[in-house]
């Protein structure tokens, strides 16, 4: 599994996504219950087809919240999402959102092809199919996996699972790749890995990312841009612009600007949680 950054072509290649649009969004729990929990305020996020942005502030401020709203896995109490102009229920009906967690969620009595081909050959089956141009074959390949194509899910590290749960969502020629904190369970060896392999992914593939994760140098090392949330009830503090070049490296992560950007960003979520 090499580290790939020297195959990384100069300039990603044309966007495969779609745009996010989120306006005035509120979500409350439990409307109507005796103790509702109003977990998102008056959001409003415009993500440009093709690009990398990142979710990050204080634990409970509704990062996970907003991107259930986008996948469409739950509706939003106030305001409207589309994705690529249409509600995101239209792109979920046909199998074009792609899904990463902390967990991978694999089925643990499938092999790694399996797994890989499961959700696109349920989309199928439903009628939606997209006949993506990637093979599964080629998706193994390309996450880094061939020559585990047998092998069940216990067979392979954390790591690895990650990767098999990339290649499925991939498989899906999806139009927006939704992540919460996929790489959160991982060692920080493995976990670095992971973003340097991600970047190389979107680079191929260019579709729109959205990622949410606890690490703000993970965000900055990945995003074009890095949205900070407050505390609940999440509202958007403040949006940073990632003007470092790509590609980016491991050199990017010893530069002046990048820590630059990450002790900015640190100094706001401090001010947030204050
Ligand atoms: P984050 O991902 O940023 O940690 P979440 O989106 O998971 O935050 O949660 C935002 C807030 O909404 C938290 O205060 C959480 O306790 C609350 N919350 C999340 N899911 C539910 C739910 N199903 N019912 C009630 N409250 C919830
Ligand atoms: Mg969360």
């Amino acid at each position: 599994m090499a580290s790939a950054a020297a195959e990384l072509p100069a300039e990603p290649a044309a966007s495969g996504g779609a745009a996010i649009a989120v306006a005035n969004v509120d979500v409350t729990y439990g409307v109507g219950g005796v103790e509702p929990v109003k977990a998102l305020s008056g959001i409003n996020l415009d993500i440009p087809d093709g690009a990398f942005v990142s979710l990050v502030g204080p634990s409970g401020c509704g990062k996970s919240t907003l991107l259930k709203v986008v996948a469409d896995l739950m509706a939003p109490t106030r305001g409207s999402v589309t994705v690529g102009g249409t509600p995101p229920r239209n792109l979920r009906h046909a199998g074009r959102i792609g899904l990463a967690f902390q967990q991978a969620n694999l089925m643990p009595w499938l092999k790694v092809t399996d797994n890989v081909g499961l959700l696109r050959d349920l989309v199928a089956r439903r009628g939606g199919a997209r006949g993506a141009g990637t093979s599964i074959d080629e998706l193994i390949r390309v996450v880094g996996l061939a020559g585990f194509e047998t092998k069940y899910p216990h067979q392979l590290s954390g790591g690895m699972q990650q990767r098999v749960a990339l290649a499925r969502a991939l498989a899906l020629d999806p139009a927006v790749l939704l992540m919460d904190e996929p790489f959160a369970a991982l060692d920080e060896i493995t976990r670095d890995r992971m973003a340097f392999e991600l970047m190389r992914l979107w680079h191929l593939y260019r579709k729109t990312v959205l990622f949410v994760t606890h690490s703000l140098a993970e965000a900055v090392f990945l995003s074009d841009r890095v949205v900070l949330m407050s505390t609940r009830p999440g509202r958007i503090h403040q949006t940073f612009e990632i003007d470092l070049p790509r590609p980016r490296d491991r050199e990017t992560r010893l530069t002046d600007r990048f820590h630059q950007i990450v002790s900015e960003l640190n100094r706001e979520l401090y001010r947030v949680m204050a």
